[in-house]
């Protein structure tokens, strides 16, 4: 009966990521998957989410549904992280919120109703791109295109280009951004970038889909939510898809939201409705436990005040972890640019190392990189420092 379909291909970063499990190189260094690890090379269980994780496990209460919007408490958390406490468009009530499956989910969810509110409209993601952003809204029937991004010259941003196309684009298309920390560059606009960009939204009437993955891990929790709010502030209508998977280090626990700004009260409630119906079709409702650990955390002043701290300390030794490879690479090959190191933000770098040099690490010295040169940095720690930046002088020289 399905004989006729595809081989699924895999997705090759776990493909890769199983390759370097068999590798045998003493000093093997894995920086192919974005998750966060610490300084001892493991993902870390933030102290601040373990005490609530052991209330919940003392807690006898039956795990019942979730209302399909999900927890209110977790949702309101969401509004207060993403848009600041002190939002003008959640009190005027303009803000739709619902918890979702991971970032994941909420792009999904979102993606279904902008195809059911536009079913003509596509949607322009990034060049290069997280490739499953092509394969969310494409799975939703929108037809996905590309806008320009990243410059391979300056390993920095592309933004006359990405303008220029922007520029063009009907009105009722929708704009996939990365409000910080981009997947797989590294590289954010400015501040004065935004609002140029916002203006384009506002003068061609575009809808922008901001996709906020690493709060907290490029500039700041609040810096990295820049573009959120000075869209918000703009009077713009909007969506935002946001994860805790990272900032929380609660990947599996399935942990997003979906925000929409609308112009008035009345039309968040319309959409909150709608919202609630692609929910029920897609997946009925979202996971008790992860609400109620991430709601936890969140809506606890003391504990929101220490998780905070933690998120710093990760940003922090990432922001070390560049400065460092940074001033290695400076001392070990003074002829070579490694600038992009501290320029780009978050989690990922884009290399620009060719195909043949990305092989040529692993196979001489275990490290992993993915083909497309990105590498992620919190793979990298003092105790691996020396070998990485002996590896890539070998492959640079
Ligand atoms: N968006 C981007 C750009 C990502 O890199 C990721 C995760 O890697 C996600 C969304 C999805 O996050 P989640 O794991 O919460 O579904």
């Amino acid at each position: 009966m399905f004989q006729h379909l595809q081989q699924y291909a895999g997705d090759p970063i776990f493909g890769l990521n199983d390759a370097f499990h068999r590798n045998t190189h003493p000093q093997k260094i894995n920086l192919t998957i974005g998750l966060y690890y610490d300084e001892n090379g493991r993902i870390p269980v933030l102290p601040s989410v373990a005490a609530v994780q052991k209330e919940l496990a003392d807690d006898p209460s039956p795990r019942v549904y979730l209302p399909m919007e999900g927890l209110a408490s977790y949702r309101s958390a969401v509004q207060r992280v993403v848009f600041g406490a002190d939002s003008r468009v959640v009190a005027e009530g303009k803000v739709a919120t619902i918890q979702t499956l991971g970032g994941t989910g909420a792009l999904k969810v979102g993606a279904d109703l902008l195809h059911d509110a536009y079913p003509l409209a596509g949607v322009w993601i990034s060049d290069p791109a997280w490739d499953n952003h092509h394969a969310i809204f494409g799975g939703a029937g929108i037809t996905t295109h590309s806008y320009p991004y990243y410059d391979p010259d300056t390993k920095g941003l592309a933004f006359d280009a990405m303008m220029n196309c922007l520029n063009e684009l009907p009105a009722r298309s929708i704009v996939l951004l990365h409000p910080c920390c981009h997947n797989p560059t590294g590289v954010d606009p400015t501040p004065e970038q935004w609002q140029q960009i916002i203006a384009v939204m506002l003068e061609r009437g575009l809808i922008p889909f901001l996709d906020l993955a690493y709060q907290g891990m490029g500039e700041g929790m609040e810096e990295d939510a820049y573009a959120v709010r000075a869209m918000a502030d703009a009077g713009l209508s909007f969506l935002v898809a946001n994860s805790f998977s990272k900032n929380l280090s609660v990947y599996g626990e399935r942990c997003g939201g979906l925000s929409v700004v609308c112009a008035s009260a009345d039309e968040a409630e319309l959409v909150l409705g709608q919202l609630k119906a692609v929910v029920r079709r897609i997946y009925s409702s979202a996971p008790w436990h992860g609400g109620h650990v991430v709601a936890g955390v969140l809506n606890d002043p003391q504990r929101h005040a220490q998780w905070l701290t933690e998120v710093e300390a990760m940003r922090r030794r990432m922001a070390q972890v560049r400065k460092a490879v940074h001033e290695m690479l400076a001392a070990k090959l003074p002829g070579y640019d490694a600038d992009y190191f501290l320029q780009q933000k978050g989690m990922f770098t884009y290399s620009g190392l060719s195909r043949e040099q990305l092989v040529a690490l692993r196979e001489r010295h275990g490290v992993y990189i993915i083909d497309s040169g990105r590498i992620a940095v919190p793979g990298l720690n003092n105790a691996n420092l020396e070998h990485f930046t002996d590896a890539l002088v070998d492959v640079l020289e």
